[in-house]
């Protein structure tokens, strides 16, 4: 208390205080003002999105510009002061992800309460792998679980009780939780006696238009990636549904052991919702477990108006959501779901005996729940407090809000794009679902082209194809507006894509930030072409 007191009145030198601690609290207190300063007036347009831009070797020049020992080893430290100064360039590097014309992947502004939520696990340093270490941030976690359990479907209270689960870091993470417990579910003495299993190949399933986390994990497990077998999408990008069953049936045929399909709500590029409903059933026939990456997608369950693009997902048997996507959570803030319908299955399959961590005197485990019994971590950050802060704060009401403002931005984009088609300017729109926009541009002298021309290839797919990247470099480089990032399907060119999530604000807002990124885009590519 005192040394609150002592940090909040300017008039006393705190470097001479006793107290060992108190330069660091000095610090801290220094540097949570820097980060109220970055954050405020976050969302104005004007400020550019980064105040400096600097290659490695600058930002490495400036970071050991006073030093003569280069690896920092010198006793002399930097003062508060100098440390401050350190840090604000870092933030003057940094992109501003609030920014409204930050645009360039699926994430993007923090929620404030997440920010909040995230100082505080930090200072409590608190470890989430046994409840007696981490009470309170247990039992969060547990809640927000119960909480994902509805929104999903995946279990509530009254039916078979509510799904198990635990956060994850990361959405990668989370699908490799979910090919393990598949494998484990499919033979649980995989556990013990490791791979392969009476000599046959194990299989999985996913959509071209996966993310590549999903072969990741079939490396990782040692099932191997070219067991990951992609089945082809269709023109929307989802996986064909005759085309999985064909894939499964091959396999079964050739000798192999299929064990689960991973489908996808909301693929990375296009944002395809993957059809959970034939799917699932598909996945039953040949009795394999159906995992659903929702990372991207899963934000439209907190939508009432978008929450059918997740039709049948309560039919899946696990799934990953990042809520640090679209929902605004600060990264990360990422949740793995098994469906209530396998109960206990997810702690038997991930739970080892360490006697020195799990000292639960109760001798009743389920009483105290150590979460890291549901994870393949031991240590664990508290990441779960996050989105139950925002969920305080906002309400479901206020959540899906954020859905829906980002949804409408995106078909104010397409509204603009096609506009802009139809007055004869070089866009043309590929594709919009959900709160992604993909689009191309072709320039001027090169009109007219259609969507068909560039499926068929004419003379100049090069040049079409060479433009968001070129776009993209030369915002990098100038870096007076927004990131764009862009896409690519085999067969077509490469296209810009908007992955959006998080409207700048109000109304106006977002129409002023729709001309602006468009406009910028389309001078770029003009000025690009013109002189090739
Ligand atoms: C972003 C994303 C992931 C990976 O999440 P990370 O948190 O970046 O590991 C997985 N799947 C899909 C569909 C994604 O969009």
């Amino acid at each position: 208390m005192l040394i609150e007191k002592e940090l909040m009145s300017p008039g006393i030198n705190l470097v001479q205080h006793q107290n060992p601690e108190v330069p660091g609290l000095m610090f801290l207190r220094g540097s949570l003002n820097l980060v109220l300063g970055h954050l405020q007036d976050r969302n104005n347009p004007q400020i550019p999105i980064r105040a400096e831009t600097a290659t490695v070797k600058e930002i490495h020049s400036v970071l050991y510009r006073e030093r003569s020992d280069k690896a920092g080893l010198s006793d002399v430290r930097p003062s508060c002061e100098e440390m401050l100064d350190i840090c604000r360039q870092i933030m003057d590097w940094s992109p501003r992800t609030a920014h409204p014309h930050f645009v360039s992947q699926i994430y993007s502004r923090a929620d404030l309460y997440g920010i909040g939520a995230e100082v505080i696990v930090a200072a409590l340093n608190n470890n989430v792998h046994v409840f007696q270490l981490s009470p309170a941030l247990t039992v969060i976690e547990k809640v927000t679980v119960e909480y994902l359990s509805d929104v999903f479907g995946f279990g509530a209270v009254g039916g078979a009780g509510y799904a198990e689960g635990a956060f994850v870091p990361g959405g990668s993470l989370g699908n490799l939780h979910a090919l393990y417990v598949a494998l484990h579910k499919f033979n649980p003495a995989l556990r013990e006696d490791g791979l392969p299993v009476n000599g046959k190949q194990l299989v999985a399933f996913c959509g071209e238009g996966a993310h590549y986390s999903i072969e990741k994990a079939a490396m990782a497990l040692g099932i191997g990636r070219s067991n990951m077998r992609k089945v082809p999408t269709d023109t929307d990008g989802r996986m064909r549904v005759d085309l999985l069953e064909a894939a499964i049936i091959e396999s079964v045929a050739h000798g192999e052991t299929p064990f689960c399909v991973c489908a996808t709500a909301g693929t990375t590029v296009l944002c395809a919702f993957d059809q959970l409903v034939p799917i699932s059933e598909v996945v039953r026939r040949y009795g394999l477990w159906l995992h659903v990456d929702a990372a991207w997608g899963g934000a439209a369950a907190f939508s009432p108006r978008h929450e059918h693009l997740l039709n049948g997902l309560d039919q899946a048997d696990s799934l990953t959501f990042s809520a640090h996507k679209m929902l605004g959570a600060p990264i990360q803030c990422v949740a793995f779901l098994v469906h209530a319908r396998h109960p206990g299955l997810l702690q038997r399959a991930m739970s080892l005996d360490a006697p020195y961590l799990y000292q639960n005197s109760t001798g009743n485990r389920n009483a105290e729940p150590d979460l890291s019994r549901m994870t393949l971590q031991c240590g664990r950050r508290g990441d779960a407090l996050k989105l139950w802060l925002m969920r305080e704060a906002l309400g479901d009401a206020g959540l899906s809000r954020r859905i829906d403002d980002c949804v409408a931005w995106a078909e104010g984009f397409r509204s603009e794009i096609q506009l802009r088609e139809s007055k004869g300017s070089g866009f043309i729109l590929y594709k919009c679902s959900f709160s992604t926009v993909c689009f191309w541009y072709v320039p001027r002298a090169m009109l007219p082209v259609r969507v068909m021309d560039l499926e068929h290839g004419t003379a100049d797919w090069n040049v079409v194809d060479e433009i968001p990247d070129k776009v993209r470099n030369e915002m990098i480089e100038s870096n007076d507006c927004m990131l764009v990032s862009y896409g690519s399907t085999t067969g077509l060119p490469r296209f810009f894509r908007l992955g959006l999530s998080s409207a700048p604000g109000t109304q106006a807002q977002c129409s002023s930030s729709i001309e602006i990124i468009l406009n910028h885009i389309e001078n770029i590519a003009e000025r690009v072409f013109a002189v090739r």
